[in-house]
């Protein structure tokens, strides 16, 4: 029966519960500081696809036309004069980006796009010798990471078929099991130079044990960085502590900074003063204090911070958005994030999971308890269900008619996408979307019988 909780989530099917959740969600305000798409009809899409873009905050306007205002009123000036002096605005961000990633306020800066920064780190990090070259790397890895480290491996002249190495699920599997990325490190690590996963996995959904795979590569003498881009601002991370050597993020999913926007960089302290490390320098990355004296002075100095990767002065109307969103996780945190999404995303598969059952035009409803063998199921979920190997994504393997389903629920207002052949990717995000559009999006499952 609907009215009765599940025992083991405590959750029901009926749509009252999914308002009384909402009634009881403290973060429930946080909705109106975001723009919501609107459907035709001037109602909010239901947008669960902020794993991809996230929505624009209400505060974003107002830190753009800022840095717009000061450029007319001050041009050159503002750089020492604006508001938020130019010169030094990716210094004001490096606190907030540093918690938001569990590093010290050092070892985070904001720079260029996420490609750019995976290359910059590459640079530095992957030292390939004869013995030790090769990468390992997750399937599927993200084209453009997979791009990235092909054209890396033949820059230093090397054969991406022989020299990348891919972890993968095991047969009949979709998502990683760490103890096999242990087994492989057990085998090859000696001529792994470095290991480049995903924090969260953009197709499944999956969140790897970074703290383990950071531990275990480590072990072995290979270098550990991680591509954040579905991470940052969706789980907690605690860089620093897990010994991880670099990672990159972009700011414009779950960081919701904008199309395009300028992307995050980790490096670990212990890295900071080694002056053996290749890499390709540029002014914003000098001693700030000898930084104009380049006629004078023409080594590079690396300032001894994650900075030191900066080569241009950055792009102020991008880190303008960025002030205003990390703002916004500042003020929330991580770990009241991270305990409504559980929730959200939680409810979500609870629903899938019964999304045989169908209400009545009474409300009542009928199967509420629907308890289907993965076999016979019509709706698949390949995300991990432990609540600590998912973040806010969940991958819905669609058995039956996956681009019907797809159609019906982009006319029924659900903003999602689709990754051929049959997943439909939904990510409810804590910071705009709510218990009852998780329930409404299920009704729409529960329909396409
Ligand atoms: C989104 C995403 C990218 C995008 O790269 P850009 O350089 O920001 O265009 C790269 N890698 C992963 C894993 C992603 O999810």
């Amino acid at each position: 029966m609907s009215a009765h909780p599940s025992a083991s989530t405590g959750f029901r099917c009926d749509e009252s519960f999914a308002r009384e959740l909402d009634l009881a969600d403290p973060l429930a305000r946080r909705r109106d500081a975001f723009h919501l798409p609107l459907r035709g009809d001037g109602s909010p899409a239901i947008y669960f696809c902020g794993n991809s873009l996230g929505l624009q905050p209400r505060t974003v306007r107002d830190a753009i036309d800022q840095e717009l205002e000061d450029w007319a009123r001050l041009a050159v000036d503002a750089h020492f004069d604006g508001r938020t002096p130019w010169y030094s605005y990716h210094e004001v961000l490096r606190e907030s980006g540093a918690r938001l990633v569990g590093a010290l306020p050092g070892e985070v800066v904001h720079m260029n796009g996420l490609t750019v920064n995976l290359h910059l780190m590459m640079v530095s990090f992957y030292r390939p010798t004869p013995q030790r070259f090769k990468i390992l790397m997750e399937d599927a890895s993200f084209p453009s990471d997979t791009y990235a480290v092909r054209t890396q491996l033949r820059f230093h002249g090397l054969d991406p078929d022989s020299a990348l190495l891919i972890a993968r699920p095991r047969e009949g599997e979709h998502t990683l099991r760490t103890e096999d990325v242990e087994a492989l490190l057990d085998r090859e690590g000696e001529r792994i130079a470095l290991v480049l996963l995903g924090g969260v996995n953009y197709f499944s959904g999956q969140v790897f044990d970074m703290e383990r795979i950071a531990r275990a590569a480590r072990a072995r003498g290979c270098v550990v960085g991680f591509d954040l881009a579905h991470a940052a601002g969706n789980v907690p991370l605690r860089l620093h502590d897990w010994g991880v050597d670099f990672a990159a993020w972009c700011t414009y999913k779950y960081l919701n900074c904008g199309p395009g926007s300028v992307a995050g960089c980790f490096v670990h302290e212990r890295h900071h003063r080694d002056a053996s490390l290749p890499r390709l320098g540029g002014w914003w990355g000098n001693d700030p204090s000898t930084r104009f004296r380049m006629h004078l002075n023409r080594e590079f100095v690396p300032v001894a911070a994650a900075d030191a990767w900066q080569l241009s002065n950055p792009p102020i109307l991008s880190m303008a958005a960025l002030k205003a969103s990390l703002a916004i996780f500042d003020e929330v945190g991580m770990t009241a994030l991270r305990e409504k999404s559980g929730k959200l995303t939680g409810y979500l598969q609870y629903l899938i999971d019964r999304a045989g059952w169908q209400p009545h035009a009474s409300g009542e409803s009928a199967r509420a308890e629907v308890q289907g063998s993965p076999t016979d199921a019509r709706y698949e979920v390949i995300t991990p269900r432990e609540e600590r190997a998912r973040g806010c994504q969940l991958s819905i393997l669609v058995h039956d008619r996956p681009k019907e389903l797809l159609h019906k629920l982009h006319a029924e207002g659900v903003v999602c996408d689709f990754r051929e052949p049959n997943v439909i990717r939904v990510a409810p995000v804590p910071l705009y979307n709510t218990y009852h559009e998780v329930w409404r999006f299920a009704q729409v499952l529960a329909r396409h019988a």
